[in-house]
């Protein structure tokens, strides 16, 4: 069985422990390779090779590192359909999302910054004619960079890309539960003759790999991709050892459709928002909000084109709705439906798994995209983060009441909203709490904004100059030059 080694210092190497972990196939239940179960000792001889590679990289002419980045981004496109079929085994998601979404947008990361980082910019202040104060931004040193599940390659290549592109050397740990893109990503590095140490990767568990990383006294940039409660943990570790840290966190984003809205475009593009990846992205629009002479056509509507969805083989052409990723996540969405159940909402739509799915998927951790209705705005299902193909709509009166609806939860990541008054969307967007709203659409990013949350969804803010500004240090140097 394939065992997927750390990378250190550009070389395949075991972990210290000796140990593997079982990774596992979602869409069979079978475990298909094994990953490195990873320690402090590993990150340690990560850290090592990331600190002798650093000087060199750091100074590096700008140009010959984006040229190698830019050739990290040409590697993996001309391995799209390998990577992509891989990240669908790891993964459990549809191929077609795989091969049309995740492995470009990685490509795209690394092209997006190798080139960014050529017109970044250092700033001059004048005072008058007396003196002029510039800013030096240099690297930081070792990135500590540590990724989810969901998306795997495409995030891990998000926050790695700008990291090099900086000049920073990067001590990555990908989710335990994806770990194959990352180790392939590993095998293009050195394919494109990436120097040594430029970029470890250490693979394992989050609680003893990741955790070694985040206590690292040389790793002085954290930037972390996952869960709130794993993010609160990481905060309180790393604030007392003054680190520079990012959180990209959870999120319960509203989904907000106005009476004026298209309704076609509406349907189509919120079944899309709720069930994309079986409903594992950060960015899914899991509450539905519906002003009310629109709610009963749209509840008809929307639960006809989710039970169109077909469910099966994350492999297969026609699937729309693959795997959950791991046997824990399919538990987690069975207690929130049971617990909707409890709190008086009404199963429209899915709430089981699925009956009938191919020979080779009778074990995978399949669970049918489900609508629910009835429940309260306040209730758990509406306010905590349940990371699957589930979705409830609500009815909602005025715009007042749906700013209060969207804002109702701790988390602050994303928002949509579906109207033809232009004027609305603009006052409604500005008075959502959240890092993103779209208006008219969804998911759609230009690279150069800014991205991020609000509130428990996270702190800092990645995407664009805000990136490449995360992993340099300012300096400001100041120049008499007046009497
Ligand atoms: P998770 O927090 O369980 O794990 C994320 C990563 O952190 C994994 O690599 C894991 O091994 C590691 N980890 C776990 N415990 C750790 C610890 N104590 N110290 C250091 N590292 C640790 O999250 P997940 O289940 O992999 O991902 C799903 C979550 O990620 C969801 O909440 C989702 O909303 C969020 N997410 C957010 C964004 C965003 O951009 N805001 C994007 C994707 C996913």
């Amino acid at each position: 069985m394939k065992q997927l080694q750390n990378y250190i210092d550009g070389k395949f190497v075991d972990p210290a422990s000796g140990s593997y972990l079982d990774n596992i196939e979602p869409a069979t239940g079978q475990v298909y390779s094994q990953v490195a179960d990873s320690d402090e000792r590993d990150v340690e001889a990560a850290v090592q090779a990331a600190e002798q590679a650093f000087p060199a990289w750091s100074t590096m002419p700008t140009a010959e590192r984006s040229s190698l980045l830019l050739a990290l981004g040409d590697k993996i496109e001309a391995n799209l359909e390998r990577l992509a079929r891989a990240e669908s085994v790891d993964n459990g998601k549809p191929l077609k999302l795989a091969i049309s979404l995740d492995i470009p947008r990685a490509a795209t990361n690394f092209r997006f910054f190798a080139t960014a980082i050529l017109h970044f910019r250092s700033e001059l202040h004048t005072m008058d004619l007396d003196a002029l104060n510039y800013t030096l931004r240099r690297p930081r040193g070792v990135a500590g960079i540590i990724s989810p599940w969901n998306l795997p390659l495409y995030l891990l290549s998000w926050k790695v890309a700008p990291a090099l592109a900086t000049g920073c050397t990067v001590v990555a740990k990908p989710s335990e539960v994806t770990p194959m893109t990352a180790f392939l990503l590993s095998e293009l590095c050195a394919e494109v003759g990436l120097p040594p140490g430029v970029l470890n990767v250490v693979h394992g568990l989050g609680p003893k790999a990741g955790a070694a990383i985040v206590r690292h006294p040389r790793i002085p940039t954290i930037s972390f991709t996952g869960g709130t409660v794993t993010g609160a943990e990481i905060a309180r570790t790393a604030a007392p050892m003054f680190k520079k840290v990012g959180l990209e966190l959870g999120g319960k984003n509203p989904n907000i459709i106005f009476a004026d809205a298209d309704p076609d475009q509406v349907i189509r593009e919120s079944v899309r928002s709720s069930f994309a990846n079986q409903g594992q992205v950060c960015l899914c629009g899991s509450r539905i909000l519906v002003e009310e002479s629109a709610y009963a056509t749209f509840v008809d509507r929307f639960i006809e084109a989710t039970r169109a969805l077909n469910i099966g083989d994350p492999l297969e052409e026609p699937t729309d709705q693959g795997a959950l990723v791991s046997k824990a996540q399919l538990d987690k969405v069975q207690y929130y439906v049971q617990l909707a159940r409890e709190e008086g909402g009404n199963i429209r739509c899915g709430g089981s798994i699925p009956d009938s799915l191919p020979e080779r998927c009778q074990n995978g951790y399949f669970f049918q995209p489900t609508v629910i209705t009835d429940l309260s705005i306040d209730c758990r299902v509406n306010r905590e983060e349940i990371f699957g193909p589930v979705v409830t709509i609500t009815p909602f009166k005025t715009e007042d009441e749906v700013v209060e609806y969207a804002n109702a939860t701790d988390y602050g990541l994303a928002a949509s909203l579906w109207t033809r008054d232009l004027s609305r969307a603009h006052r409604v967007a500005e008075r959502i709490e959240s890092g993103t709203v779209w208006i008219n659409c969804w998911m759609i990013r230009d690279l150069r904004v800014p991205f991020g949350g609000t509130k428990s969804s996270g702190v800092g803010r990645e995407g664009g100059e805000e990136a490449l500004r995360f992993y340099t240090e300012p300096k400001n140097v100041c120049i008499k030059i007046g009497e």
